[in-house]
This record gives C-alpha cells, sequence and structure tokens, in this order.
C-alpha cells in the first residue's frame, strides 16, 4: 500500500484525513472561483468541523499577508536598487498590493490547508482511507 505523503497533499490540497480527497473545487488560478468542498468526496470527512471553522483560517491568511509583503517589500528595496526616495513610495505600495493581490486565490487555499492540515487536531491522518 502506498502512502500519499503530508508534503504532497497538501502541496495539492488533498483532505487531511484520506489525502485523496479534493478540498477545492477548480483550479488555483483557474477562472472559475474556487471553492471549499464541503466534505472529502472520497473519505466523506467534513471540512468545516463545527459553524464557522474557516475563521480561523483568517488569522492564518493575516499572518501570510503580513510575511509576504514584507517579503515584496524587501524585494522591491532590492530590485530597485536600495531606492528609499519618498519619490518611490507609490512604486512600493503598488507592488506589495498588487502582490498581495496576486497571491489572494493562494492565500485562500492554503490559508485553510494549514488550518486542516496543522491546526486541526481533530482531523487525523488515517492511512486506511488511503487507497483507491
Ligand atoms: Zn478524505
Amino acid at each position: 500500500m502506498v502512502k500519499t505523503t503530508k508534503l504532497s497533499a497538501v502541496i495539492n490540497g488533498k483532505c487531511p484525513h484520506c489525502r485523496r480527497g479534493d478540498i477545492f473545487t477548480g483550479n488555483l488560478y483557474g477562472f472559475n472561483l474556487q471553492r471549499t468542498n464541503e466534505n472529502c468526496g472520497h473519505c466523506g470527512q467534513r471540512y468545516e468541523i463545527e459553524p464557522g471553522y474557516f475563521y480561523a483560517a483568517m488569522y492564518v491568511s493575516y499572518a501570510m499577508n503580513v510575511t509576504e509583503m514584507i517579503a515584496t517589500g524587501f524585494a522591491t528595496y532590492i530590485f530597485s536598487g536600495g531606492n528609499l526616495e519618498f519619490d518611490s513610495l507609490w512604486l512600493y505600495v503598488s507592488v506589495i498590493f498588487g502582490g498581495c493581490f496576486l497571491l489572494s486565490p493562494f492565500n485562500y487555499r492554503y490559508s485553510r490547508i494549514i488550518l486542516l492540515h496543522w491546526l486541526s487536531p481533530r482531523i487525523g491522518y488515517n492511512p486506511i482511507y488511503d487507497r483507491p
């Protein structure tokens, strides 16, 4: 029996319980809006294990946003050759917020994946379900 690794389940947005079912509908950057499935199509694990459970994912995505803003701000500083003039303020603002906008589907998806895979002790991996 081949076990799915946690890493590949996290990267591919698979169910934390069986690591086979999809957590989301649609693609990360597809034209159709991605949504969170209610239940795992493979093992039936309910993702929103209690009402409002995904509010906790907002804290995760907040932390991701802050990290990304610091990273894009720092990258802008590097690529503009250490330009910290007041006139280049708009450069920083547009790069940082543009980056946040582009990364928002990524943040939506991975904040929930992180919540389900690492911050949900009530959902554990069960290899019994990890088979076709
Ligand atoms: Zn599952």
